[in-house]
């Protein structure tokens, strides 16, 4: 088998098959001196590399080829592997003929790591063996030792595992949401809604799956075999969880009963409401009971980089949220605070239409700050419907909100874009803000000491 890629899911991949006893070859374009230790540990465990570079013959000589996530489906390399019936998998295929006990696959495109690690936390605060997986860091694959008849696990799946997937099943599946993202690698919206239905394609009548009501294109997806279960914050809905008034409730075997209120969530947003609600349905469905659901969510903290509170100053609160690298995500922070925001946008465009942007910006921001390689494309299409000033870095940025904001009003990163452009990750682009936020804290400290 050849393993193409070696972030960590690719190293993992092929130290697995090279575990049992597989002729593995692992193939990477950047060159040796880039990989640190992991050339030695791959040679090590018997895998051949082939490094700073590809060639169609290593592809062409396998039975199975297991690409990274980051690698596009329509490689020409594995289109040819393709063309020639070569077996080319993701790593959560490969995973899941090895996997035990339940699976519950989270996909969507936003929220799925929030979800994620909530149905995880609610899980493993009820006595469940969970264990949690995919996306949101640990590959399957590492960790799928460590399933048995007991574990839950509960993965992150994103369009891209879910395109090359063959037989794999989760017990639950859960649809979050279907709104455009990564139509850069995708080409169009369809190709892309229909790799994460995938989901839902081999689940038979005894599996579940939970999807969003609210969400139209979603809704256009709900497959025919598995039950289905919904989630919805607008309507009451026959089998699912739900909004009741100020109650959220879940209905499952013809019993409804009462999980928290809403006003006990501890995040911020209608979004993560839905993300609550999807996240306690998948937790009934794994047996949790709705009085320890209620309980394990009311102590969630969150997930950082996910409107993710930062700091107060001065009366102005800084909140982080790197992870909204498109612009659905940037609306739903918008939505989640009253008014008065000040906005930091830009970063590497994904293709987006900004323009849906307008109305909420001219109706809760007063003042949006671009940052970054998108800042012409923005400029143009938000122009007219918020006061709005070229920063181009994020320091400048944070300089400009923090000397303009007033006690009461909201500063907030949530960019609309990915964050290659000026930083290597969206983690990275959080924690310089968070850092730069955290300076100007110490600088209106040392200020507020001196004066006292
Ligand atoms: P994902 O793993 O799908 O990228 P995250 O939980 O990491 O999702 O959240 C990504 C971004 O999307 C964050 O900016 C967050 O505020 C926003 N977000 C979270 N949940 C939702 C949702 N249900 N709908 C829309 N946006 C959301």
């Amino acid at each position: 088998m050849l393993a193409v890629g070696l972030a960590r899911t690719g190293v993992a991949t092929a130290l697995f098959c090279a575990a049992r006893n597989a002729k593995v070859t692992a193939t990477e374009a950047k060159p040796e001196s880039a990989l640190g230790d992991v050339p030695a540990k791959l040679r090590a465990a018997g895998v051949t590399l082939e490094l700073g570079g590809h060639t169609e013959k290593t592809f062409l000589a396998q039975d199975l080829i297991i690409p990274s996530p980051g690698v596009p489906a329509d490689d020409p390399f594995l289109v040819a592997a393709r063309s020639k019936k070569i077996t080319v998998w993701s790593e959560i295929e490969l995973a899941y003929r090895f996997q035990e006990g339940k699976l519950i696959g989270i996909t969507g495109s936003n929220g799925k790591t929030t979800t994620t690690t909530l149905v995880h936390h609610i899980l493993a605060n009820s006595g469940v063996e969970a264990i949690l997986a995919g996306n949101v860091g640990t590959a399957l694959i590492s960790v799928v030792e460590q399933t048995n008849a007991r574990t839950v696990a509960v993965v992150e799946l994103s369009s891209f595992q879910l395109e090359l997937i063959e037989r794999f099943r989760p017990d639950i599946g859960v649809m979050l949401n279907l709104t455009p993202d990564h139509l850069d690698r995708h080409k169009t919206m369809e190709a892309y809604a229909r790799a994460k239905a995938r989901l839902f394609e081999n689940q038979t009548e005894l599996d579940a799956a939970v999807l969003n009501a609210d969400d139209a294109p979603t809704v256009g997806y709900a497959p025919k075999k598995p039950q289905l279960f919904w989630f919805s914050r607008k309507q009451a809905v026959k089998q699912g969880a739900y909004l009741k008034g100020e109650d959220l409730v879940v209905t499952h075997k013809g019993g409804e009963d009462f999980v928290m209120k809403a006003q006990e969530i501890p995040l911020a947003g209608a979004h993560n409401l839905e993300n609550v609600l999807a996240a306690v349905m998948a937790a009934r469905l794994a047996g949790v009971d709705a009085v320890s659901i209620g309980k394990a969510v009311r102590t969630f903290a969150g997930v950082e980089h996910r409107l993710e509170f930062v700091a107060e100053i001065a009366g102005v609160k800084y909140y982080n949220d790197s992870k909204a690298t498109n612009v659905d995500a940037t609306l739903k922070a918008l939505d989640a605070f009253a008014g008065r925001i000040l906005i930091i946008l830009g970063g590497k465009d994904k293709g987006s239409d900004y323009t849906v942007l307008r109305k909420p910006l001219r109706e809760k921001a007063i003042l949006a700050l671009l940052i970054g390689a998108a800042s012409d494309k923005i400029e143009k299409q938000i122009a007219g419907s918020v006061a709005m000033e070229r920063a181009e870095t994020i320091e400048r940025a944070v300089e400009i909100a923090s000397q303009a904001a007033q006690a009461g009003d909201i500063v907030v990163l949530a960019p609309a874009c990915a964050s290659f452009d000026q930083f290597q990750s969206y983690e990275h682009r959080g924690r310089a803000f968070k850092e730069l936020v955290r300076q100007i804290q110490r600088k209106s400290n040392g200020t507020v000491e001196r004066q006292g």
